[in-house]
């Protein structure tokens, strides 16, 4: 390995900084680009000047992990507060506790059952003649029955989507536990917390290396990739090959912003299950920092819509005309050299932080290890498809 050899990163979110910090470490002169006027991607956080409350600028962010080693890496850049996501869902006038558990269960059927009690009453409200569910609604029907389906997932789901629940893959779904006790954590990972001082702060403190260049408000076309040994590109997939074949479809969101004196919902994150109200959530950013007080606050009505070629692509929608795409841009991107395709854009999959991280540790160990005994580098280590 020549050290000092240049690399280019494309993206400053969690992809692109922690591979640039890994590859810094280990002799690397890594340029990162972004074409955003702040680092961390999605996950960026920005205190608000007139409340002092730490917004998440691109919707709610609270980090979860089963992965000690990411856990690890994430707690060496910052430190974590504990935090724990415990959402509440209107539906039909009430609110209600999720993920669906036993006091959701009780208060939803008018009930006082037991565990027991209310596993064996689901299960005859579930779609038995359902084996093998394909879709979200089969997997919804198959585990819940109808009427819990249609009180927090249908319409949910539908403005989150903007599809019908039938044309959806049950993996979904399946992200949502269904808990017969009171458990109301949203996550069930063994580590969840929120950086004390915002995940911007995380990532400039990943970045902040000598050997690390970063230049923001500088969007990405591949000429720039001239004289680097290697580029890690966390940008959209299709984006890298100018759209030539089409673009790969994404949900979008538009939040709307709006202040209020005290505290406006009295939790972090309420959803609204029903069609008829137009947004999917609200947010109150600063139930996310419980250890701070603010007398201000700052919340965020979230819409989901299709993405526009102006738009910020949130949520790979990943329906059968998107994989047919996303195969002929994977077979364009495995044909380029010296590319490595990385991230939630890059690779076109949903994605959590700790996910993210994990990803782009792989990463850099499988190019240094590919350095060194000479080898390629892929285009994917994680294939979109
Ligand atoms: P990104 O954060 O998208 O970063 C990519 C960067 O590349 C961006 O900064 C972008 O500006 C830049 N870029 C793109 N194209 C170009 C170009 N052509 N030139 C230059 N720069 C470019 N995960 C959790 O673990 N917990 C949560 O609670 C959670 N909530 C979420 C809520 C929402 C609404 C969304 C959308 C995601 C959520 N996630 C959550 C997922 C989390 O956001 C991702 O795991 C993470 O942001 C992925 O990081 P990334 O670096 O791959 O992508
Ligand atoms: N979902 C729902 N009702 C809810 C919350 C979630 O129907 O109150 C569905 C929705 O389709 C969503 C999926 O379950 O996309 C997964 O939920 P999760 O909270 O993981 O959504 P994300 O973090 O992707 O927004």
């Amino acid at each position: 390995m020549r050290a000092k050899d240049r690399i280019l990163v494309v993206g400053a979110g969690l992809s692109g900084a922690v591979i640039a910090r890994e590859l810094a470490q280990e002799g690397f002169q890594v340029e990162v680009i972004d074409a955003r006027d702040h680092v961390a991607g999605n996950c960026h956080t920005q205190r608000d000047p007139d409340t002092g409350v730490m917004v998440h600028v691109y919707g709610p962010h609270i980090f979860h992990t089963d992965d000690m080693e990411v856990w690890d890496y994430v707690n060496g850049f910052q430190t974590f507060r504990p935090y724990k996501n415990r959402v509440k869902t209107v539906s039909g006038g009430q609110v209600y506790s999720l993920p669906i558990n036993l006091h959701t269960i009780n208060q939803f059927f008018g009930t006082c059952f037991r565990p027991d009690e209310a596993r064996a009453f689901v299960e005859t409200q579930a779609d038995t003649s359902i084996t093998e569910p394909r879709t979200f609604e089969e997997q919804a029907l198959r585990f819940v029955g109808r009427d819990l389906y249609a009180a927090f997932f249908e319409g949910y789901t539908r403005k989150q989507w903007g599809c019908p629940p039938a044309d959806l893959p049950a993996a979904i779904l399946k992200r949502l536990p269904v808990r017969f006790n009171y458990e109301d954590d949203y996550f069930s990972h063994a580590h969840q917390g929120m950086p004390e001082d915002g995940y911007t702060a995380m990532v400039d403190n990943i970045l902040d290396h000598p050997d690390i260049t970063v230049k923001l408000k500088t969007r990405f076309d591949r000429t720039q990739s001239d004289g680097f040994a290697h580029v890690f590109y966390s940008g959209p997939l299709d984006g890298y090959f100018d759209y030539g074949h089409g673009r790969l479809g994404y949900r979008t969101l538009d939040f709307e912003r709006f202040t209020y004196q005290g505290d406006y919902q009295g939790c972090a994150v309420m959803n609204y299950a029903d069609l008829a109200v137009p947004y999917t959530r609200i947010t109150e950013h600063k139930h996310f920092s419980p250890w701070e007080a603010h007398e201000g606050s700052v919340c965020y009505r979230e819409f989901s819509r299709a993405c526009g070629p102006d738009d910020i692509p949130y949520y790979p929608i990943r329906l059968v005309e998107e994989k047919a795409l996303l195969a002929d841009y994977a077979a364009l991107a495995e044909r380029e050299t010296d590319v490595t395709f990385v991230g939630r854009l890059g690779t076109y999959r949903y994605l959590d932080m700790d996910v993210t991280i994990r990803e782009a540790l792989d990463t850099a160990r499988l190019y240094l290890e590919r350095r060194a005994t000479g080898g390629v580098m892929p285009a994917f280590l994680h294939a979109p498809l």
